[in-house]
């Protein structure tokens, strides 16, 4: 059991509290789901960036997934070997690209056309070869929120199988271009195994037709997107989704690659923040607190749901109120018509399932600082990043001053 009050006053709110034994647990079972088979587990570093998490991941013996140089770098910066890091993305720039087959990582996983041959002809300037796997979109449904889905064809992401097959071939023709792999993620938060099945069958039958035109590809990259339990959801068990995945790829001799992100660090992390005060506006009641939007977006980006415990002394009944922060937005807010009990001025509120798109998805609108993170492993906590100050926000205005 965490102690929020301790870390509370210890560490000030707003705070974020992640769970390391937690996310240890996870990786275990999703990486003894695919055992038999080679596989390795690519920890989506935007789930939560925050080295010391990259770094307990890598300890794990996870690679990394990332998609921008900077989270590449970071991937370095935590130890994970550079043969585990794969860089993604719709929008890569050539700097990023020359710095990716610089630092000679597992693969650029490559989302159009246009991408190959910049990459081709960086590679080319570079004189190397490099490693790349193609992103197919398989044109599925994934029955999840719409701004976090991503494999149909009027989402941005990836290329439809027969665009895929001509980058196959071009690629296999270029001297500084290696294919080694396929790619697909079809969205996040998946609690359905059905469109993921259908997906792995369709990503399966290219590699078959590849390697019947000579195309011999060694890394079957199935994304992320195992959804969690925000609040009633079914979810997907990963021994059934790694058994699903691996129906499809009978007599290859492949290497899986997962990608999770929200499933190995949602539910290990908290949002802890402090009541303000409460007020009444007509019918409605307020409960203000000091943690907002700018610290915790996924209420207000996705209006989604997240699990409130209230730590009180109050015995009162409970009622329906919005749980809003400080910042100057009528979509600040963590939660609506949540029933909590009256609350007092210094109790706590703990946000659940945070450790996913939490911290990393923060901003400084309104000039405010973004919150300090805390880790515990072990039954120990520990600082992983300091509470930002003002002076930190204002570091790279204040010598440019007009
Ligand atoms: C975001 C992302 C992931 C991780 O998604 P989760 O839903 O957090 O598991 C994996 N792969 C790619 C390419 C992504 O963009």
């Amino acid at each position: 059991m965490i102690n929020f009050k301790e870390l509370a006053s210890e560490y000030k709110t707003p705070l974020y509290v992640y769970d390391l034994d937690y996310m240890t647990a996870q990786y275990n079972e999703l990486k003894e789901a695919f055992k038999g088979r080679k596989s390795i587990l690519a920890y989506a570093v935007k789930a939560n960036s925050n080295l010391s998490v990259v770094k307990h991941f890598g300890d794990l013996g996870s690679g990394a997934d990332c998609v921008s140089i900077g989270e590449v770098r970071r991937a370095f910066l935590a130890g994970i070997p550079s043969y585990k890091i794969i860089f993604s993305g719709v929008g890569k720039s050539d700097d990023e690209i020359r710095e990716a087959i610089q630092k000679d990582i597992l693969y650029i996983n490559v989302e159009s056309e246009a991408e190959l041959k910049r990459v081709n002809l960086i590679a080319k300037e570079l004189k190397a070869k490099c490693r790349i796997s193609i992103r197919v979109n398989p044109n599925i449904d994934p029955k999840t929120h719409p701004y976090i889905s991503t494999g149909l064809h009027d989402n941005k992401f990836g290329v439809d199988i027969e665009s895929a097959k001509r980058m196959y071939i071009f690629a296999n023709n270029s001297e500084n271009l290696d294919p080694v792999g396929i790619h697909f993620h079809i969205g996040s938060q998946l609690t359905e195994l059905t469109p993921i099945r259908e997906s792995a069958e369709i990503v399966a039958d290219m590699l078959r037709s590849l390697s019947n035109i000579k195309i011999d590809l060694k890394f079957f990259d199935i994304g992320g997107g195992l959804g969690i339990k925000y609040n009633d959801e079914t979810t997907i068990k990963p021994y059934d989704y790694a058994q699903a995945i691996l129906g499809t790829l009978t007599a290859l001799d492949i290497t899986v690659i997962c990608e999770p992100g929200r499933f190995l660090t949602a539910n290990a992390g908290y949002f802890v923040t402090k009541v303000l005060y409460e007020k009444q506006n007509g019918d409605k009641k307020f409960v203000v607190v000091d943690g907002a939007m700018n610290d915790l977006l996924r209420p207000s980006l996705y209006n989604a749901y997240h699990r409130i415990e209230a730590i009180t002394q109050s015995t009162k009944d409970e009622r329906k109120v919005d749980i809003v922060g400080p910042v100057c937005e009528s979509g600040d807010f963590l939660a609506k018509n949540y029933l909590l009990p009256e609350l007092e001025h210094n109790d706590l509120l703990v946000v659940h399932s945070a450790g996913a798109y939490g911290f990393g998805m923060g901003s400084n609108y309104n000039t405010r600082g973004r919150s300090a993170e805390v880790a515990v492993k072990d039954g120990q906590a520990r600082l992983i990043r300091k509470r930002e100050s003002f002076e930190d926000l204002i570091a790279l205005e204040k010598d440019y001053l007009i």
